[in-house]
């Protein structure tokens, strides 16, 4: 009777079971491997506890009323039944566009109650969106056929990630979400030119335009768009969303340059709300309320800005982070220069994994493992986690994803105290024999340089104004010092796969893989700075730490990323990229804003002293600028429109 079990059809009862059934099923469904068949009958084994009784019960809502039956696949994610259930609906009406208007939309309204009040997460709502997205593809022919039916949408909603933004977990989440409310989505996808925006705003007569973006220049990006957006005199108001988005952006800098509404929404739940409050009959009274809390917001943060006090450029190196070089002991890389790796097992990566930002781009907030046995959202968190795995299993078996690598070691000594000279001699073929541009080679050619920004924020007595060159040996120390370099990615693949999953209604796996593979990234970026440190430079050859010790870094030396806080400066990625020939070499580009693509990749420098460690550069002023387009030899102009973000005075 277990085999009984295997019935394709009983699929709420895979989902009470665990995931491995499900993959020795789907190995003997799809012919996968071999040995399926034999695999399945011993698997089956193990299940002999699961009664027929149980069964029965879990498929009792089957008997129910057709609509009770349409509201449980939806809620519950299961799109078993759906086609089957959909049918039956259809055929009892004239208009196949009612069964949606009707019975889909009778469920989607619960789904949609459900997660308004908090009893249902954000993954199962995609799961929900799943299972509508099949009902509805079943039956668009049928409504074609008739031509006189039209869905008839809520409200119809732009979405896009701004132009050289690659990135877009959020966004798909947000369309999923608002898809599931009954909008009518308008994706264009990412790095979006702002005149497609625009264009296709006004083609599509939308209703809202949802900007999404995650690197910091994005948000240039967005205040561009804002301003072309009234230059054309549009009135579409304007959602904002993206992890270095933030409300005091989006009140300071966009909102005064559109006449129109603009909000910040930082999770898919919220977005559900101010769209609908957008879209409202009084959508009056919500627009001018939001105007009124942004204006305050705005005065309020630029207030406290005032308030703070910077010290000049020079000062501020003279408040230098000091090192006692002379007691400091350097260890020299074992093998200096470039390392390719060209395709990695990705399997090693699984133990270095850090869950718990996984879990955050679902919108499930915890620490992991504790997550799993979260009150309010440890069920969800476990569920979301076996489908992780599932999928991670099919990622490692089936090699869907490819992992590439390059890094480097070389002799470096801080120069003028924020800049560090990396030497490339004899350790970097194609820059030594290339002819070298202007902008990041130093009039030597076998040097290259790194270009530090130093805080400015005047400081308590005894505390440093922190730039990272100060974690390198200057050169009047003569001290020969290293530094290091890396890129990773284990985004090759994730687009294709991405799409198929789309390609099949399903946004689920879709935007699962894409979270997947940036888990794997940055597991790859622990992993390898990880050898570095013991083996390629071996500085710290004994370190033994556990993996939880490893997230929480409590390793030697710092992996300082581009972008962010201790080096907002994406351009230095420009520099890595010469360095490492990391375009040749792996194949990871980067966009005309410095994204990185594919998207799963992590990028930065290796600082190894014991010392070294993050900070944030803060805000500078006009002087640093000023020196810093000097040292990079581009304009002031070009210098502020990479730095805007960290400018006191603009
Ligand atoms: N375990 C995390 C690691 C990423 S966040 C994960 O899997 O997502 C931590 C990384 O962000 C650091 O290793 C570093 O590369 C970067 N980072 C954090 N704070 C930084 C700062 N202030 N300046 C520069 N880079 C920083």
């Amino acid at each position: 009777m277990n085999l009984g079990i295997v019935n394709p059809t009983v699929l709420e009862v895979y989902d009470e079971i665990p995931k491995d059934l499900l993959e020795h099923v789907e190995d003997v469904l799809f012919d996968k491997r071999e040995d399926a068949t034999e695999r399945l009958l011993d698997f089956a084994e193990t299940l002999k506890d699961h009664k027929k009784e149980d069964i029965a019960k879990v498929l009792e809502w089957r008997s129910e009323a057709l609509q009770d039956r349409i509201t449980h696949s939806l809620v519950k994610g299961i799109d078993a039944f759906i086609i089957e259930d959909v049918e039956e609906a259809r055929l009892a009406t004239n208009k196949p566009i009612d069964v949606i208007e009707s019975h889909l939309m009778t469920g989607m309204n619960v789904v949609g109650d459900l997660f308004g009040s908090g009893k249902m997460f954000l993954p199962q709502v995609v799961k929900s969106a799943r299972v509508m997205k099949k009902a509805v593809a079943y039956l668009q022919p049928f409504i074609e056929a008739e031509k006189d039916g039209k869905q008839e949408f809520a409200g119809k909603i732009l979405l896009a990630t701004v132009k050289g933004d690659v990135h877009d977990i959020g966004k798909n989440i947000v369309s999923v979400v608002l898809a599931c409310n009954n909008y009518e989505i308008i994706d264009l996808g990412v790095m979006v030119p702002p005149e497609k925006i625009i264009a296709a705003a006004v083609r599509e007569q939308v209703d809202i335009i949802g900007l999404s973006g995650l690197i910091t220049p994005s948000l240039d990006e967005m205040v561009y768009l804002s301003k072309a957006m009234k230059k054309e005199n549009l009135n579409i108001p304007l959602i904002i969303g993206g992890a270095t988005t933030s409300k005091a952006h989006t009140s300071v800098k966009i909102a005064p340059n559109y006449d129109h509404t603009v909000v910040h929404i930082n999770d898919a739940s919220r977005a559900v709300t101010v769209v609908g409050n957008l879209l409202h009959k009084d959508h009056q009274t919500y627009k001018n309320q939001i105007r009124d809390e942004y204006d305050i917001f705005r005065e309020q943060f630029l207030n406290r800005g005032k308030r703070k006090e910077y010290i000049s450029i020079e000062a501020a190196r003279k408040n230098k982070y000091q090192i006692n070089w002379n007691t400091t002991e350097i260890v020299k890389p074992k093998q200096l220069g470039v390392q390719v790796i060209d395709d990695f097992d990705i399997r090693k990566l699984e133990v270095f994994i850090d869950w718990s930002p996984f879990f955050r781009s679902w919108d499930l907030h915890g620490k992991y493992p504790d997550i799993l046995n979260d009150e309010i959202v440890g069920q969800q968190a476990q569920e979301l986690f076996k489908d992780a795995q599932v999928l991670l299993k099919r990622v490692f078996d089936e090699h869907l994803l490819t992992a590439k690598a390059v890094f480097g070691l070389f002799p470096a000594n801080t120069i003028n105290d924020d800049d560090i000279e990396v030497s490339i001699k004899g350790c970097h073929a194609a820059l030594d024999s290339a002819s070298h541009e202007e902008d990041v080679i130093s009039p030597r050619p076998d040097t290259i340089k790194f270009i530090t920004l130093r805080q400015q924020l005047k400081k308590r007595e005894g505390v440093s104004n922190h730039a990272l060159a100060d974690f390198i040996a200057p050169k009047t120390s003569g001290i020969q010092d290293y530094i290091g370099a890396f890129c990773v990615s284990t985004g090759f693949g994730t687009e294709a796969l991405a799409q198929q999953f789309e390609t099949d209604h399903d946004d689920y796996n879709s935007i699962m893989i894409k979270a997947l593979a940036d888990r794997l990234a940055e597991a790859f970026a622990e992993y390898l700075h990880k050898d570095v440190r013991t083996k390629h430079w071996s500085y710290a050859q004994h370190e033994d730490l556990t993996n939880d010790e490893l997230i929480k870094e409590n390793y030697k030396g710092i992996r300082p990323a581009p972008g962010y806080p201790a080096c907002p400066d994406h351009l230095e990625k420009t520099t890595i990229w010469k360095l490492l020939n990391v375009e040749e070499n792996i194949g990871v580009t980067l966009t005309e804003n410095l994204a990185m693509w594919p998207a799963a990749s992590v990028s930065g420098y290796y600082f190894g002293h014991p010392e070294a460690k993050y900070f944030g550069l803060g805000k500078i002023t006009n002087d640093q600028l000023k020196d810093y387009a000097q040292r990079r030899h581009i304009s002031e102009t070009e210098a502020k429109k990479w730095l805007h973000p960290n400018l006191s005075e603009t």
